[in-house]
């Protein structure tokens, strides 16, 4: 999920019948007919079974509807006006509660995929690797935008890429397969290889491995 508006995961929302914080959560798909909405991501709901709202909402609905529900309190970002919302058992909601944590780190890895594809055209120019190492092992971003990321890791010719890339797990075999052949290009240029029993790069007319002792 990628809420467009974070600043309101840094709302605090206290419920008016019970004091209790209510917790982000994201909000329901529309009801049928409405067409508007929430107007918003997420909603502040008070998930306080011992909310007056919540305990004595069952004989309320009961009376009035001859249905077995109650309600939860419940607030849009940005307003304190009261709201209720109707459900049928303790546990609606509970299960749509948003972790601010994650959803500013889903945002923040988002932004920064962004902010590398729209570097990937001058990066070769300004001599910086950095949008295309991150892209290269950022397995949420598209293999179109990585595979043109590993395209242009050869054009710095830096080998300390070897690295990170080595200890990364590549889900798609295809990139894995692309950058392995960058790689060796890389090593191949630089009359270097990787040592096959200690990873690290040698000399590529070694006999022995500086490293590990190894003989190759
Ligand atoms: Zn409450
Ligand atoms: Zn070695």
């Amino acid at each position: 999920m990628v809420i467009q508006n974070t600043a309101v995961l840094e709302e605090e929302h206290i419920c008016p019948k019970c004091k209790a914080k209510m917790s982000c959560c994201e909000a329901p798909p529309m009801h049928v007919g409405d067409g508007l909405g929430w107007g918003s991501e997420v909603l502040f709901i008070c998930l306080n079974n011992d909310c007056p709202t919540f305990t004595g909402g069952w004989e309320k609905v009961d009376v009035n509807y001859g249905h077995k529900a109650t309600f939860r309190n419940m607030q849009l970002p940005g307003s304190t006006e009261l709201n209720v919302m109707m459900v049928a058992s303790e546990f609606a909601f509970t299960g749509s509660v948003v972790d601010p944590e994650k959803i500013l780190a889903q945002n923040a890895r988002y932004q920064k995929e962004k902010e590398s594809i729209a570097r990937l055209d001058t990066c070769v120019e300004d001599n910086d690797i950095t949008p295309v190492m991150s892209l290269i092992l950022d397995e949420m971003a598209t293999p179109a935008d990585r595979s043109r990321a590993i395209k242009l890791l050869k054009e710095f010719n830096d080998l300390s890429c070897i690295d990170p890339i080595r200890n990364h797990t590549f889900k798609k075999t295809d990139l894995q397969q692309e950058v392995n052949m960058v790689i060796l290009q890389l090593l191949k240029d630089n009359f270097k290889k990787e040592c096959p029993y200690c990873s690290e790069l040698i000399k590529a007319q070694a006999k022995k491995c500086m490293h590990c002792q190894a003989d190759l």
